[in-house]
């Protein structure tokens, strides 16, 4: 199948600790043959070096918007992208990353110079604040019996 053909994918990490990432390519380990022949990885630094932004056909995004510069990027991201899948607690809740949140008056103050000098929001936001999503793959981290099935349900999609 030559890569015009193969479904276009991006894979993009925000804030969080990218354990989801560390699952999909435990998942990839046995799936790889595969997903080589269907699969057009356009965007995961996980896997390549050279990535590109460009039409995608699913972006799969974990961890929450925590500054104007990601929301920026998710933005990006959502427009250039056919499905949007929200990956993980962090991107479909927005904790535990959004842990500031929760915070006191008092613990908030404390961190506004940190929150100054990261060009951080003033709060952590979850993709569906950000991006209208398409599809959410809940979990802290994510199951990845869950992954594969919202992967393959996608493809069959895809494949129609
Ligand atoms: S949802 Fe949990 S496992 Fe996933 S990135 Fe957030 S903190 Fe890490």
């Amino acid at each position: 199948m030559s890569n015009d053909s193969k479904i276009k994918i991006g894979w993009f990490s925000f804030s969080c600790c990218e354990d989801s990432t560390v699952i999909m390519t435990e998942v990839m380990n046995d799936h790889w043959r595969e997903w080589k022949k269907i699969f057009d990885f356009r965007h995961a630094r996980v896997l390549k070096t050279k990535n590109v932004l460009d039409e995608l056909d699913i972006a799969f995004v974990e961890g929450a918007a925590a500054s104007e510069e990601q929301e920026k990027k998710i933005r990006e991201i959502r427009e250039k992208s056919k499905i949007f899948v929200a990956v993980g607690a962090c991107a479909v809740q927005g904790l535990p990353a959004g842990q500031r949140n929760t915070f006191t008056e008092g613990q908030k103050k404390e961190i506004e110079f940190l929150l100054a000098r990261f060009g951080a929001l003033p709060k952590v936001l979850k993709l569906s604040e950000v991006v209208k999503v398409d599809a959410e793959i809940p979990g802290c981290p994510i199951d990845p019996n869950k992954f594969l099935e919202v992967v393959n349900k996608l493809v069959g999609e895809f494949q129609k």
